[in-house]
């Protein structure tokens, strides 16, 4: 086998055959440095926090772009929920110049940006099918598809990084009666604007951020949303005594116990927004950022959606019953009519679909079984980024973990490797040339 190196990888000339399709021609690439699957925000950290120790990497992306999250499935009025100062990435900062809850367009630019200074080219089109560690070799074994050709590949590599993120794919719920509706049904990942729901009567499932802001959105196209809130929810202003909430619930909590803080933020909440019951949404039994410890539910950070809300522009409604052609029953007993239904139910992890392995991840939720700060180191080389439900400074924080934790055994490799003058050697073994 003739390997040659590119981009930190030593790609073989030979093909062989798929052992499930014959007629399938497989490429084989042996790694010298992680591989890193998915090329969102957490993938892109943890390629830049390796390169800045000198570690190449490989990035295998599914879809045909960076952050695909942010630029293929979010609608075109999001902006960062949260200040830009809690979501730079390791090692570059945010333009002066940015708001400070930037758009998705100027996160976009920011993180194209990012991925220029740090020289990283993603493998693009290539989904991670299989992936799963051989203790004869000591390598890790991925295999990729791509959707225009025949050919597929099998990776190599010594370590492997998981950065599919906590919204892989998106959660559709069982309704009854889904199939008869004859209106557009729509997973928040496909909507874009309220431009085309214009003088049309929405009900928009599920009352998270993305729920909320839909609604806002399809008022501000002159529809006619309905929310349907299924469970308790902590709805807190996004700004509170001139500071962001979030900004300022992480100063309060250097000094102050968890459930004292979120006392304070119930009662500066009840102030600004008044009782949120009195209009369909009940707060959850435990604080604000008790839940989030406890569950990762995140508070919603009304940025206008309540106000429409208590000015019946939106109406709440409770739990769907069932379905029908052009109408609602829900479990009150009520029964409306609808044009369109926009899903704001949420996102999965695809780990367990893909990764062969049992100690890490959880095959319920694909999330590592250890929690935060522990879930990002498994065993075998094998890494998670971006699991940890804090969003961007958990990604950047496990980014710059898993950097520091390779850097020891690659450099000591490395040096191992040269004393005995062997190194290509030992880092890409012969057996399947
Ligand atoms: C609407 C919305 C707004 C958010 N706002 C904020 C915010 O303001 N602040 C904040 O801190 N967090 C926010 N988050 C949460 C989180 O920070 C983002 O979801 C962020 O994009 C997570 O980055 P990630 O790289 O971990 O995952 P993703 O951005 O989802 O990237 C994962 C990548 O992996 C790829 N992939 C998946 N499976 C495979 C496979 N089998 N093979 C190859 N590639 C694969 C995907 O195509 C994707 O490109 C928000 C989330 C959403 C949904």
């Amino acid at each position: 086998m003739n390997k040659k190196k590119k981009n930190g990888a030593y790609k073989s000339q030979s093909f062989s055959s798929s052992k499930e399709n014959p007629n399938q021609k497989v490429i084989l690439d042996w790694i010298e440095g992680p591989v890193i699957v998915g090329a969102g925000p957490s993938g892109l950290a943890t390629a830049a926090c390796l390169k800045e120790k000198g570690i190449p990497s490989v990035i295998l992306e599914r879809s045909n772009c960076i952050a695909s999250l942010w630029q293929l499935k979010t609608y075109d009025r999001l902006h960062l929920h949260l200040p830009k100062q809690f979501c730079e990435l390791p090692l570059m900062g945010f333009p002066q110049d940015f708001p400070t809850y930037p758009t998705k367009q100027q996160f976009v630019q920011y993180l194209e940006d990012y991925a220029d200074r740090f020289g990283i080219r993603p493998r693009f089109n290539e989904t991670v099918d299989r992936a799963e560690f051989h203790s004869e070799t000591g390598m890790w074994s991925l295999t990729t598809s791509n959707s225009s050709s025949i050919m597929s590949t099998e990776y190599k590599c010594r370590w492997l990084i998981v950065a599919t993120g906590e919204n892989a794919e998106a959660v559709v719920p069982e309704i009854e009666g889904i199939g008869e509706f004859e209106g557009p049904i729509r997973h928040t990942s496909l909507y874009k604007s309220g431009e085309e729901f214009r003088g049309k009567r929405v009900l928009v499932v599920g009352c998270g951020n993305s729920g909320m802001e839909v609604c806002l959105d399809l008022c501000n196209h002159d529809a006619s949303p309905s929310l349907c809130v299924r469970d308790s929810v902590h709805i807190l202003p996004r700004e509170m005594l001139g500071k962001s909430t979030f900004g300022l619930s992480m100063w309060l909590l250097k000094w102050f116990p968890l459930r004292l803080v979120d006392r304070f933020l119930l009662m500066v909440s009840w102030l600004m927004l008044g009782d949120t019951s009195r209009f369909g949404l009940v707060r959850p039994r435990l604080g604000p950022l008790e839940l989030k410890n406890l569950s990762g539910k995140t508070p919603v950070l009304d940025v206008g959606t309540l106000a429409k809300i208590k000015g019946g522009d939106i109406k709440v409604r409770p739990s769907i019953k069932r379905l029908k052609r052009h109408t609602v029953e829900f479990v009150d007993g009520r029964i409306e009519n609808f044009d369109a239904i926009i899903l704001a139910t949420g996102y999965k992890s695809n780990v367990p679909y893909w990764l062969k392995e049992n100690d890490m991840f959880s095959k319920e939720d694909g999330f590592p079984l250890k929690p935060f700060p522990n879930g990002w180191k498994g065993r075998n080389g094998l890494y998670a980024v971006g699991f940890t439900k804090k969003g961007l400074l958990g990604a950047s924080f496990d980014a710059k973990r898993i950097a520091e934790d390779i850097e020891r055994f690659y450099k000591h490799e490395a040096n191992h490797s040269a004393n005995n003058a062997n190194f290509s050697l030992s880092l890409f073994p012969q057996s399947n040339s």
